[in-house]
């Protein structure tokens, strides 16, 4: 399994780098941090109660997120459930 939408992958700056940018508005806690290589939006993992990685993804199309943790430096992509 490839995947075709790395070319969509851009050099992002995060737009919130303190947190989750829908979590950080609520005032919400969030576990993990993810980015996405699309339009640098920050959200938080599927283990955190809000996702909003995910959520991002189905509102968007953003194919492509990396982890925002320190030392952790995958990528997936959302469409073809591939870690890249
Ligand atoms: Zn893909
Ligand atoms: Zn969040
Ligand atoms: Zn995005």
């Amino acid at each position: 399994m490839t995947c075709s939408h790395t070319k969509t992958i851009k050099d992002v700056v995060p737009r919130t780098p303190g947190g989750c940018e829908e979590c950080l508005k609520m005032g919400d806690e969030w576990v993990h941090l993810r980015l996405c290589l699309s339009c640098g939006h920050v959200g938080c993992c599927d283990n955190s109660k809000n996702r909003h990685a995910t959520k991002h993804f189905h509102a968007t199309q953003h194919p492509i997120i990396r982890s925002a943790q320190p030392g952790e430096d995958w990528r997936w992509c959302y469409v073809d459930e591939v870690m890249l």
